[in-house]
C-alpha cells in the first residue's frame, strides 16, 4: 500500500476510529488506546504504542499514519504570545497562536486556509479563499502546540482552552469541524469542557442549529454592528442572515443551558463603529440575549482603509455597555511584533504566492 492510500488516524474521532478497527478485524478498545497515544502522550511512532501487540503495530504500519504538518516558522512575542505557521501537505500554510494569560492558556485555531465571507475589515478575508482544513489539519494544530509547549510543573497541560477563531469560518467546514471538536472533548484525548472551547463564527445561522444539537460548546460571534445597513458593510454575510435572525438563534443556542451566554465581538473602527450612538443601539439590539461583549481593538493591515478607534473612543464605548448592564471586556492586543492577530501572518507568506499571481492575472484580463 503507498503511503497516498493509508489512512492519516489524525482524521478519526473515537466514533471513526472504532469503525477503522473494526474494520481490520480488531476490537473496537484498541481506538480508545490509539486516541491515547497520539493525542494525549503526543506519540506519532506505532513502535512506541507498547499496548498493541507486535503484529498490530506491523498491521498499522502498513496500512496507517499519523501526519503532523511541518513546522515552517515559531515565534514568540515580548508578551509571550507564541505564533506557530504549519505547512500543509499541499504547500498551503496556516497559523495557530498561542496567548498565555495568567489563569489560562488558550489556543487559536484555524479552520480553513482564507476564508469565504470576506470581512471589509479583516486580512484573512482579503486573501480570498483556498480550501477547508482536514479534522487532521485542525486537531494538528492542538498536537503541534501541546507537544511544543510541553507540561507545566504539576503535569498539566499548558493550554486550557481552544479558540475556533484562527483564519476561516469554521460552521462553512463543519464536516471536518465537529470530530475536531469531539478529539478536543473526549476524555482520552484532550479532555477540555464544553465551556474551554469556543467557535467564532460570523453568523451562518442554521449550522448554528446543528452545532448546538450535536456539539453545543462556547459560542462567538462576530458581530461588529448594531445595524444591518452597517453590517452588510461590514460582514457581507449579513445580508443572507441579517441581525435579528441571527440573535433569535443565539436565543436558542442559549435555551437549553441556562448558564450558558452568547460572546459578541465587536472590532473597534474609527468612525466606522465607534460611536456613542451605536453603542446604544447595540445595548438595545442585545436585549433578552444571554450575552457577553468583547471590544477587539482593530489591527491594522497593509491593504485596509480602516484605523484602530483610540482608547479614549474605545472606554467611552464601552462605559456605555456596562452602564446597561452588559458584560463588557476590552480584549488586549497580543503579540503585536510578530503579527499574531488573525490571519495575519499566513496572509503575508500566502501574499508572496497565490494571491498576488491570481490579482495578476485578473488585471491581465480586465
Ligand atoms: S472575520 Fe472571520 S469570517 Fe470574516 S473574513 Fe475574516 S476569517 Fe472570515
Amino acid at each position: 500500500m503507498s503511503a497516498a492510500e493509508k489512512t492519516n488516524l489524525l482524521n478519526l474521532d473515537r466514533a471513526a476510529m472504532q469503525e477503522f478497527f473494526v474494520g481490520i478485524g480488531e476490537k473496537p478498545f484498541r481506538a480508545t488506546q490509539v486516541i491515547q497515544w497520539i493525542h494525549q502522550y503526543g506519540v506519532d511512532d506505532f513502535d512506541a504504542m507498547t499496548n498493541l501487540g507486535k503484529e498490530l503495530r506491523a498491521r498499522l504500519r502498513e496500512t496507517a499514519e499519523i501526519r503532523v504538518p511541518e513546522i515552517i516558522q515559531d515565534q514568540t512575542a515580548v508578551d509571550g504570545t507564541r505564533k506557530w505557521l504549519l505547512r500543509l501537505n499541499d504547500g498551503n500554510a496556516i497559523e495557530t497562536v498561542f496567548i498565555p494569560e495568567e489563569d489560562r492558556g488558550t489556543l487559536c485555531v484555524s479552520s480553513q486556509v482564507g476564508c469565504t465571507l470576506n470581512c471589509s475589515f479583516c486580512s484573512t478575508g482579503h486573501q480570498g479563499f483556498n480550501r477547508s482544513l482536514t479534522v487532521a489539519e485542525i486537531i494538528s494544530q492542538l498536537l503541534v502546540a501541546n507537544r511544543a509547549l510541553g507540561r507545566d510543573p504539576k503535569g498539566d497541560r499548558i493550554i486550557t482552552n481552544v479558540v475556533l477563531m484562527g483564519m476561516g469560518e469554521p460552521l462553512l467546514n463543519f464536516d471536518n469541524v465537529l470530530p475536531a471538536m469531539r478529539l478536543m472533548l473526549d476524555d482520552y484525548a484532550y479532555g477540555l469542557s464544553r465551556r474551554r472551547v469556543t467557535l467564532s463564527t460570523a453568523g451562518v445561522v442554521p449550522m448554528l442549529d446543528h452545532l448546538r444539537e450535536e456539539c453545543p460548546v462556547s459560542l462567538a460571534v462576530s458581530l461588529h454592528a448594531p445595524s444591518d445597513a452597517l453590517r452588510d458593510q461590514l460582514v457581507p454575510l449579513n445580508k443572507k442572515y441579517p441581525i435579528q435572525e441571527l440573535l433569535e438563534a443565539c436565543r436558542r443556542y442559549c435555551a437549553d443551558s441556562p448558564r450558558s451566554r452568547v460572546t459578541f465581538e465587536y472590532v473597534m473602527l474609527e468612525g466606522v463603529n465607534d460611536s456613542i450612538e451605536h453603542a446604544h443601539e447595540l445595548v438595545k439590539i442585545l436585549g433578552d440575549v444571554p450575552s457577553k461583549v468583547n471590544l477587539i481593538p482593530f489591527n491594522p493591515f497593509p491593504q485596509t482603509q480602516y484605523r484602530r478607534s483610540s482608547k479614549q473612543v474605545i472606554d467611552r464605548f464601552r462605559d456605555v455597555l456596562i452602564a446597561a448592564g452588559l458584560t463588557t471586556i476590552t480584549r488586549k492586543t497580543r503579540g503585536d511584533d510578530i503579527d499574531a492577530a488573525c490571519g495575519q501572518l499566513a496572509g503575508r507568506v500566502q501574499d508572496r504566492t497565490r494571491r498576488r499571481e491570481r490579482l495578476a492575472l485578473r488585471a491581465g484580463r480586465a
